[in-house]
């Protein structure tokens, strides 16, 4: 068989979004699981912009920002992508999908997310268009687990779901900012949780005010 008679391997490129306020480590390591679990060649991870299903008023989006591209920094075939920063009103992931897929034709779209997310995904705008264009790949967390009854609910669906093998992690957003409120984030607690230039980055501009 000659070399152009071998089909070349469909591109696999994997869609993380997030409101990343702040970015932490178990974003890091979801985000080099599904590198590595699903063979991506190139993993876009999205800062949301005005999410339509946070009710809470999020940090700016230049911060935002600003911190996932310390965190995920040379972090080989991943691209930090700002287009849902730059949306104006609501934004959706179904959105981003289609855009990405016609930017890359014949590539196979994975969209990335904890199992928090997708314990309401079904409230996600035009989410079987969503199912239609990615395969959903969940990880668990501590505080929320993802069962194999959750995905045979999705019935004729269920092939377009897989789990992400992710060691349980404690940390959340929520958590970081909690200990950043309450003073605790000056002490070494908050090393210990978000990457060190992030760290770096919430002291010097004071991101989630002064304690
Ligand atoms: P918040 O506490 O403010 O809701 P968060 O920690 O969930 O924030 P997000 O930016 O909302 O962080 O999360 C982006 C994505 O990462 C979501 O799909 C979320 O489920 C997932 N994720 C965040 N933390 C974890 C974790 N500890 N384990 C697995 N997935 C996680």
């Amino acid at each position: 068989m000659s070399v152009s008679q071998i089909a070349p391997r469909q591109k696999r490129i994997g869609v993380f979004g997030g409101a990343f306020d702040p970015p932490h480590k178990a974003h890091l390591e979801l985000a080099k699981v599904a590198i590595t679990q699903l063979e991506l060649d190139e993993l876009r991870v999205v800062p949301t912009g005005h999410a339509w299903h946070k009710a809470r008023e999020l940090s700016s989006a230049g911060h935002r920002l600003a911190m996932t591209r310390l965190t995920f920094e040379g972090m080989p075939r991943v691209v930090v992508d700002e287009r849902e920063m730059q949306r104006a009103g609501p934004t959706f992931t179904i959105d981003t999908l289609e855009a990405l897929q016609s930017e890359n034709p014949g590539a196979q779209l994975y969209l990335i997310m904890g199992a928090d997310q997708f314990a309401a995904f079904r409230q996600w705008h035009r989410w079987q268009a969503i199912v239609g264009l990615a395969i959903i790949c969940i990880a668990g967390r501590a505080t929320s687990t993802v069962t194999q009854a959750q995905i045979e609910a999705y019935g004729m669906l269920k092939s377009r779901f897989l789990q992400l093998s992710l060691p349980p992690m404690i940390v959340s957003a929520t958590h970081i900012r909690q200990l950043l409120a309450s003073g605790a984030g000056q002490s070494n607690d908050i090393n210990e949780l978000v990457p060190e230039a992030v760290a770096r980055y919430i002291s010097a501009n004071r991101v989630y005010g002064t304690p």
